[in-house]
C-alpha cells in the first residue's frame, strides 16, 4: 500500500485565528504555501508561521474549496478508528430517525456538519448511500467503508461520485458497492408517505431529504382544499404531500421528460390517482405565460428552482433571476394564497433572499406577510463553526393582495 502524503500548510497571521476557532474548510487564500498541495488525500497539517500545528485535515478539490479540517487534535491519525469514532456521532445524533417507524428515509452524515467535510452518508430502508465530493475523501473509501460496516448492520451500500471522474481512483464505475442489491424502486417512508427511490440510476435517486419539514408543514397545515401548482417539480414530491393533505388538486411543471413518469410513480405508491392530478413537461417560464393569459390562479404555489439550470431558452440563476421569478409566481396566486419559495442556493444568505421577496412585491405594488421560514431540517446537521453550510431557505408568504 502506498503510503499517504503528509504535508505542513502554513497560514498567514491573518487566518490563524479563524482556524484556532475550528473554521473547516481549507482554502487557498489562507495560507502561504497552498501550491505545495499534489496530490489528492494527502494529510494536511495546518500550521501557524513559527510551526506551530493549529489542526489537520485533507487535500481534495471541491467547488467549496481545497479540502476539509478534520481534527484539532495532533495525535489524531486519520484512519479507521478516527472514521469510526465521528461516524458513531453522526448516527448517535440520528437516533431519533432510526427509531422511527414513519420516517425511512433521511441523512446520517452530512459533511462538515458532523465533522467530515466531503462526504455525506444518507439512509434509505436499511440501505446506505454514500457520496464522495471530491477525489481526496474518495481515497479513503476502504476505511470508510470499513468504519461504517463495523459499526450499522445494513442492507446494502450504494455511492455516488460528485467530482470529476477522469481522476485517478476510479477504480469502479457502479453505484453499488456492496451487501445486497436495492429493490428497483426501493420504496421508503417520509413522515408516513411513500417515495419510490432507485438508488443506481444516475446522479438523483428521486427525493431531496433536506424539504421533509417544508413537504410535512404543506401537508398538515397549507394543501386541505387548495390548487397547488409545484414549479421545478422533479418527482412531484411537493405535489404528493399536498394530495395527501386534501389538495383539490394539483399542478406539476417540470422540463425534463422523464418527471411525467416519476411523479405518476409517486402517485401510485401512495395510492393517489395520478389521472385526477395535473402534470406538465415544459419550461416553467412558458408555463407562466400561458398560466397568465388563462387567467389561472392556485391558491399554493411552490417555487423550487435549482440554484442554476440553463434551459433552451433560458438560463436561470437564482441570486440573479429569483425577483423575477417571484413576480411571475405572484401574478398567478390567488388572494390570500400562499407562495412557497425555496432555493438551495449558497452564494446568498436568508436576509437576501428576503429582499427580493420585498422587491418583488414592491414592484408589483402588492402586499404580503412571512407566515413561517425553514433551513435544514435536524438530520442535516450544520457545524456552528461553518454556517454557510446551511444552504436551504424556504419561505411561506401569504399574497394579500
Ligand atoms: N422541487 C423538487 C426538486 C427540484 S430539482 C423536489 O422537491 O423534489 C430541479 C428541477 O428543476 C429538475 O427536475 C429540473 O428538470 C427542473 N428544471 C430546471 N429548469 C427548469 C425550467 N426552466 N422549467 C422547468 N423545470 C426546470
Amino acid at each position: 500500500m502506498q503510503t499517504r502524503k503528509e504535508i505542513n500548510l502554513t497560514l498567514t497571521p491573518a487566518f490563524v485565528k479563524q482556524y484556532v476557532n475550528g473554521y473547516p474548510l481549507i482554502f487557498p487564500e489562507a495560507f502561504t504555501d497552498i501550491s505545495k498541495l499534489k496530490e489528492e488525500g494527502s494529510i494536511v497539517n495546518l500550521v501557524d508561521q513559527n510551526k506551530h500545528f493549529i489542526a489537520k485535515g485533507y487535500y481534495g478539490r471541491q467547488n467549496k474549496g481545497y479540502g476539509w479540517v478534520l481534527s484539532a487534535k495532533k495525535e489524531d491519525k486519520i484512519d479507521v478508528h478516527f472514521f469510526k469514532k465521528v461516524i458513531k456521532d453522526a448516527i448517535d445524533h440520528r437516533k431519533m430517525f432510526f427509531d422511527s417507524q414513519e420516517t425511512t428515509a433521511f441523512r446520517v452524515l452530512n459533511g462538515e456538519g458532523d465533522g467530515m467535510g466531503g462526504l455525506t452518508i444518507d439512509y434509505f430502508d436499511g440501505y446506505y448511500l454514500l457520496t464522495w465530493y471530491s477525489i481526496g475523501i474518495y481515497t479513503f473509501k476502504k476505511a470508510i467503508l470499513e468504519a461504517l460496516q463495523s459499526l450499522v448492520e445494513y442492507k446494502g451500500i450504494y455511492q455516488k461520485k460528485r467530482f470529476d471522474t477522469k481522476g485517478q481512483y476510479l477504480d469502479d464505475t457502479d453505484d453499488f458497492v456492496c451487501g445486497e442489491k436495492a429493490p428497483e424502486p426501493l420504496i421508503v417512508k417520509e413522515n408516513g408517505v411513500n417515495f419510490a427511490i432507485y438508488l443506481d440510476d444516475g446522479a438523483m435517486v428521486g427525493v431531496f431529504l433536506d424539504q421533509k419539514d417544508v413537504r410535512r408543514t404543506i401537508r398538515d397545515k397549507y394543501a386541505k382544499g387548495k390548487t397547488v401548482l409545484n414549479t421545478f417539480s422533479y418527482t412531484g414530491a411537493f405535489s404528493v404531500f399536498a394530495a395527501l393533505g386534501g389538495a383539490k388538486k394539483t399542478t406539476s411543471v417540470d422540463l425534463a421528460n422523464r418527471s411525467r413518469a416519476k411523479t405518476e410513480e409517486q402517485f401510485a405508491v401512495n395510492n393517489i390517482d395520478p389521472e385526477l392530478q395535473d402534470i406538465i413537461v415544459e419550461d416553467v417560464f412558458n408555463y407562466f405565460k400561458y398560466a397568465v393569459r388563462k387567467k389561472l390562479s392556485f391558491d399554493l404555489v411552490v417555487l423550487d428552482p435549482p440554484s442554476f439550470a440553463r434551459s433552451k431558452k433560458h438560463t436561470f440563476s437564482a441570486a440573479k433571476d429569483y425577483t423575477k421569478l417571484l413576480k411571475e409566481a405572484i401574478q398567478i396566486t390567488s388572494k390570500n394564497g400562499i407562495i412557497v419559495a425555496s432555493t438551495n442556493a449558497a452564494n446568498f444568505d436568508m436576509k437576501r433572499f428576503k429582499s427580493f421577496i420585498e422587491k418583488a412585491f414592491k414592484e408589483l405594488g402588492g402586499k404580503y406577510r412571512i407566515e413561517e421560514t425553514f433551513s435544514l431540517p435536524e438530520d442535516f446537521k450544520v457545524s456552528e463553526k461553518f454556517k454557510e453550510g446551511d444552504y436551504l431557505k424556504v419561505v411561506f408568504i401569504r399574497k394579500i393582495n
